[in-house]
């Protein structure tokens, strides 16, 4: 009987519960309808939280947007729920997709980048790989796709083959976005990668797509 009555409270008190937040949710909607302009402009704001750095509810990291050494969230869950539905996408099309690379520490980052640096000079590194602290795959959110096949991996004429040339198209149905396109080099300070995706989300994704530009220009970044 106790039991029953308990049960009986936690219900009232939820029902109660989702009356309020149904009534909080109108509100919001109506300041939305209300002021479109406002919602745009504060999804695209500039806050830093604990050194990271996020326009609206995106991290941004680029060649001057650094996270902390210690920022290790590894791969990021839902990024990789979306991957593996573009992955399997691609292979109901007769694509052979393979994940290269995903989230990488601050000291891997470190180790890579000064590996190329050694092998290849600063400056040509610089075109490709990021400073620790710099690199995208920190924020266990891009990842690097190849092929199967394997031979065109990391290469500019990995956008030719068919993996590559689908996710131009396609990638951003899942969330994704090519951080790093074809005639933006003097943007994002890094050469054509058709390899790399950066996942947004769907919402956001689509409309960086249909922009044309890259996250620097979408988010006002460029001076
Ligand atoms: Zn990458």
């Amino acid at each position: 009987m106790k039991r029953l009555l308990i049960a009986g409270l936690a219900a009232f008190l939820l029902a109660g519960c989702s009356e309020q937040s149904e009534q909080h949710l109108s509100v919001i909607d109506n300041i939305k309808q209300i002021n479109p302009l406002e919602k745009w402009l504060s999804s695209k704001e500039k806050s830093v939280v604990d050194g990271v750095t996020y326009y609206g509810d995106t991290i941004i990291v680029n060649k001057s947007i650094s996270l902390p050494a210690d920022y290790a969230p590894g791969e990021n869950a839902e990024a990789r729920a979306a991957l593996d539905k573009l992955m399997t996408a691609g292979t109901a099309e007769g694509l052979n997709f393979a994940i290269r690379s995903g989230f990488r520490s601050y000291d891997e980052q470190d180790v890579l980048y000064h590996n190329y640096v050694a092998r290849d000079g600063k400056a040509a590194a610089d075109t490709y790989s990021a400073e620790p602290g710099h690199s995208e795959h920190q924020t266990g959110l891009a990842f690097d796709l190849g092929s199967r096949e394997s031979v065109k991996d990391f290469t500019i004429s990995f956008g030719d083959t068919p993996e590559g040339k689908w996710l131009q198209t396609h990638a951003q149905n899942y969330g994704f976005i090519i951080r790093y396109p074809k005639g933006k080099e003097h943007i994002t300070g890094y050469q054509y990668e058709p390899w790399h995706i950066r996942y947004l989300g769907d919402d956001l994704a689509q409309d960086v797509y249909k922009s044309g530009l890259t996250l620097e220009e979408y988010f006002g970044l460029v001076k």
